[in-house]
């Protein structure tokens, strides 16, 4: 089903739909690729702002609660078991077709949607996100940092800009070994393999923690085993192209068969995951397919004679993402027909009529989306959105709260403020306007325009209120300095 074509280049410059299903803004904490290259961090912090964030990682999330959902699910069990439920960590999916998972804090996996199209089950996910726990769970990351704490900076600075290519280096000469080191000079040579000896020694570790996790939430570790080996096999035998997960997780044979030999002693080696979950896996593979795919990369996935809902789903969003609205539509009712009460169609349709220019008939499906997923943010934003676009003044309050509502549980959410602004806008309240595009402004990053905007607000605000004190708030804000 994954082509083996794999493209080389990302989809990150692809122009895609600025609505809620897939927005540009890069989430505030991401500032490096690989877990190596998050030591960086300690050697030049990099301030907070989300500004300075999106400037140097360049890095797109996938925002869909469909998929959220389904993440949240694979992963919550493992968290619980990891000690980890309480952290309320996240799985952030990233838009970039290659193969990574990583971590780099103790709030967030990240993963690829690379990474969830070459997984064929959803255990081969939970495998993954396992092995990441063991990661964050091991304090991985903050040991490393330590280690590095005590090298030589400037060393250890031109070490980890060159150790990616070095570890591709040597994955892509075929062997196990250190072809790449003899490159590096002779006081960095050291460093470097302790560096790497140390990498090696967390994978391990992170592999029993993992294959510990899935004992313990019976579950079975086949998936993470054939996953490894698939990757392990291909850097074998794809010079032109490696996963950055495999500059960052060197899997040599050794590594993998140890965890083979440690993963068949599992009573639930042979476990299948439940029918139910392997659907929405595909769902949600079917989904990414039909949002990031070319229309004939779609159709020869999902060829006309597949009549699975899977197949549906990816022809139905492919056919209204290339313009074919009343296809589109017809596709999604049939959908619809299928499992009535499945929020993500209706959600569908509402985005279908709405980005194909025709807002007041996305009211209805995406309050209908909205009550079926019990107010799904991401939704809830959408539904505000229609509600502006749609011009009807009368519907203007049911968004500004439809909108209040989501930020709640999006606090960091743009989108919802200039929504939120433009529904102020409508109802002639001016003060709360200006105060909504000036949070805009701030979750932006923009602070000069937060403050112009805050300050507007200040002069139009009863004094002391709780909105004036949100103005004055955004006002006085101090700048991070780089
Ligand atoms: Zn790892």
């Amino acid at each position: 089903m994954i082509d083996n074509g794999r493209a080389h280049k990302t989809l990150t410059n692809t122009p895609l739909p600025n609505k809620a299903w897939l927005r540009a803004p890069a989430t505030r904490a991401l500032a490096a690729v690989t877990a190596l290259a998050v030591a960086f961090g300690t050697i030049a912090p990099t301030t907070r702002t989300a500004q300075a964030q999106d400037a140097a990682s360049g890095m797109r999330t996938i925002r869909d609660t469909e998929i959220e959902q389904l993440m949240r699910d694979y992963a919550q069990p493992i968290l619980k078991v990891a000690g980890l439920a309480k952290q309320n960590v996240r799985v952030v999916v990233l838009n970039d077709r290659t193969f990574n998972a990583f971590v780099m804090d103790g709030r967030h996996i990240f993963i690829n949607a690379g990474a969830l199209f070459d997984a064929k089950t959803p255990n081969e996910v939970i495998g993954v996100l396992a092995h990441e726990t063991g990661h964050m769970a091991g304090g991985h990351l903050a040991r490393l940092r330590e280690q590095l704490a005590t090298a030589q900076t400037a060393s250890v600075v031109a070490m980890l800009l060159g150790v990616g290519a070095m570890v591709a280096g040597a994955r892509q000469g075929g062997g196990g070994g250190d072809v790449g080191a003899a490159a590096i000079m002779a006081p960095q040579s050291a460093i470097m393999r302790s560096l790497l000896a140390y990498v090696r020694t967390q994978e391990d570790q992170a592999d029993h923690a993992g294959a510990k996790f899935l004992q313990e939430t019976g579950q079975s570790p086949k998936g993470m085993v054939d996953l490894f080996k698939r990757l392990s096999n291909e850097s074998l035998f794809n010079t032109r192209y490696i996963d950055p997960y495999m500059q960052s997780h060197p899997l040599p044979a050794d590594r993998v068969a140890a965890l083979e030999a440690l993963a068949r002693q599992s009573p639930y080696w042979d476990k299948k995951d439940p029918p139910e979950l392997q659907l929405r896996h595909d769902m949600a593979k079917a989904k990414l397919a039909g949002f990031l795919e070319k229309p004939d990369t779609v159709a020869r996935r999902y060829p006309l004679g597949d009549h699975s809902l899977p197949a549906q789903y990816a022809r139905a969003i492919s056919a209204y993402r290339y313009g074919d609205l009343r296809s589109s539509i017809a596709q999604i009712d049939a959908l619809i027909a299928a499992q009535p009460s499945n929020p993500y169609f209706y959600e569908l349709k509402g985005q279908a009529y709405l980005e194909g220019g025709r807002a007041a008939e996305s009211i209805a499906p995406l309050r209908r989306a909205v009550a079926l997923s019990r107010n799904a943010p991401l939704i809830q934003i959408m539904l505000g959105q229609a509600l502006i676009s749609s011009n009807d003044k009368a519907v203007a309050e049911e968004a500004v709260e439809m909108l209040k509502n989501s930020l709640i549980r999006e606090p960091e959410a743009p989108d919802a403020y200039s929504q939120l602004a433009m529904a102020y806008g409508r109802k002639g309240d001016l003060a709360q306007a200006d105060l909504a595009s000036a949070q805009a402004a701030f979750t932006r990053g923009d602070l000069p325009t937060a403050r112009q905007l805050a300050t507007r607000a200040k002069t139009r605000l009863p004094i002391g209120s709780p909105a004036w004190v949100r103005a004055d708030d955004i006002v006085n804000v101090k700048p991070t300095r780089n």
